[in-house]
């Protein structure tokens, strides 16, 4: 087992690509802190699949947004566990529109939840991770971020925040052992991309080399292989794994 005896918290972890990383982290051995914003079914949905995999789970209502509902659940972790080695910032949402729809409530929901919850969440788990002197964080950006898209200026937005925030991270943490990462993931199949017309998941598919979409499994591989000792000389990148529509 890869994690053993490792504490992690994935955020926004009650579905898609949160909860099969939370699955895959546990399977290795963590105990994982599930976070969720609302969806309690869902969550507990999580929780069975960690348990059905042999895992350890927590799960902690907390919008990621909320300064006070971070640093209370942050607490809560280290007073059940004592640490936190492995932090997912997963949680995140999408409101498409052409930027002439677009409103002043949108951008803020989007950047709120994106940009502001991974500020917020990191902040409160990398005082613990310099005090520990080791911590593995993987942000979770996206390849509209590297590359735009139309209909997605702001989310596309908030996830090249996303990659400067963590290159940024990976320079001031680098001295205490704290490898910080992002993902890019292109389309994988979650209700996040179920919510887009038939005839726009098809036009993707076209667009995409290996000619499907993914699924969360896949991209939970990339997130063990960041979080394990394997990649201990990893940091400051931003891996892609989008079925080659970016290179
Ligand atoms: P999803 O299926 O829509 O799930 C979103 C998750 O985020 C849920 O667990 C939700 O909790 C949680 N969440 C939303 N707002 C939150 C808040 N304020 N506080 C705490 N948790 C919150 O999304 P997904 O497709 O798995 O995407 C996961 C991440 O990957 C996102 O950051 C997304 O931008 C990124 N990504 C996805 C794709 C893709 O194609 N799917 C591509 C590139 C990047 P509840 O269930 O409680 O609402």
């Amino acid at each position: 087992m890869l994690l053993s005896g490792k504490t992690a918290l994935v955020t926004g972890a009650s579905r898609g690509i949160g909860r099969a990383i939370a699955v895959r982290l546990a399977a290795e051995g963590a105990c994982v802190a599930a976070n969720y914003a609302g969806n309690e079914a869902a969550a507990k949905e999580t929780l069975a699949a960690i348990e059905a995999a042999g895992g350890r789970g927590l799960l902690f209502r907390f919008d990621v947004g909320s300064a006070t509902e971070v640093d209370a659940a942050v607490k809560g972790i280290l007073a059940e566990r004592g640490r936190i080695d492995i932090l997912v910032n997963n949680a995140g949402i999408t409101r498409d529109n052409l930027l002439m729809r677009l409103t002043e409530e949108d951008f803020d929901e989007v950047v709120r939840t994106n940009l502001k919850g991974l500020f917020l969440v990191t902040k409160a788990v990398s005082r613990q991770m310099i005090r520990q002197r080791c911590g593995r964080i993987v942000n979770l950006s996206s390849v509209v971020g590297e590359m735009g898209n139309a209909g997605q200026s702001v989310y596309a937005a908030s996830k090249a925040g996303i990659i400067g925030f963590t290159k940024s991270m990976a320079r001031e943490l680098a001295s205490r052992e704290v490898t910080v990462n992002a993902i890019a993931p292109g389309f994988i199949t979650t209700e996040m991309t179920d919510r887009l017309p038939e005839a726009t998941r098809k036009e993707f598919a076209e667009r995409i080399p290996l000619g499907r979409f993914g699924a969360p499994a896949e991209v939970a591989e990339l997130a063990l292989f960041l979080v394990s000792d394997a990649a201990a000389y990893v940091t400051g990148q931003v891996i892609g794994i989008n079925g080659g529509m970016y290179m």
